[in-house]
């Protein structure tokens, strides 16, 4: 007889086919290129937050800043997995599955 419990990430049982984000393979251990959102700089324009890209390195402004530069580098590049600049890296989001992530801890 099987267990269905502890399957998949997170140890939730997969749900339509589908467990989770199939882009956790891409993540590289990068560093930030910069400290702000070098886009909204050059266009003068503020941010709320910074999510630094986790495929690149690539830092750009969140959803709720007006400049939007790290889903823009999401949809231009194809770079999904971003976390908080700033922070130990361990909670992420993937743009591509809209979902929240815990991610390996970026090295100090
Ligand atoms: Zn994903
Ligand atoms: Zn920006
Ligand atoms: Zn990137």
């Amino acid at each position: 007889m099987r267990v269905d419990g502890d399957v998949g990430w997170r140890g939730r049982p997969a749900v339509g086919g589908t467990s989770g984000c199939a882009h956790l393979g891409e993540l590289l251990d990068v560093r930030p290129l910069s400290g702000v959102c070098e886009a909204c700089a050059a266009g003068a324009l503020t941010w709320q937050a910074l999510l630094l890209c986790r495929t690149c390195g690539y830092v750009g402004c969140s959803d709720d800043s007006r400049g939007l530069h790290a889903r823009r580098h999401y949809e231009w590049v194809d770079h999904p997995i971003v976390s908080a600049l700033g922070g130990r890296g361990d909670r992420g989001w993937c743009y591509a599955d809209a979902m929240a992530l815990e991610l390996p801890l970026l090295r100090p």
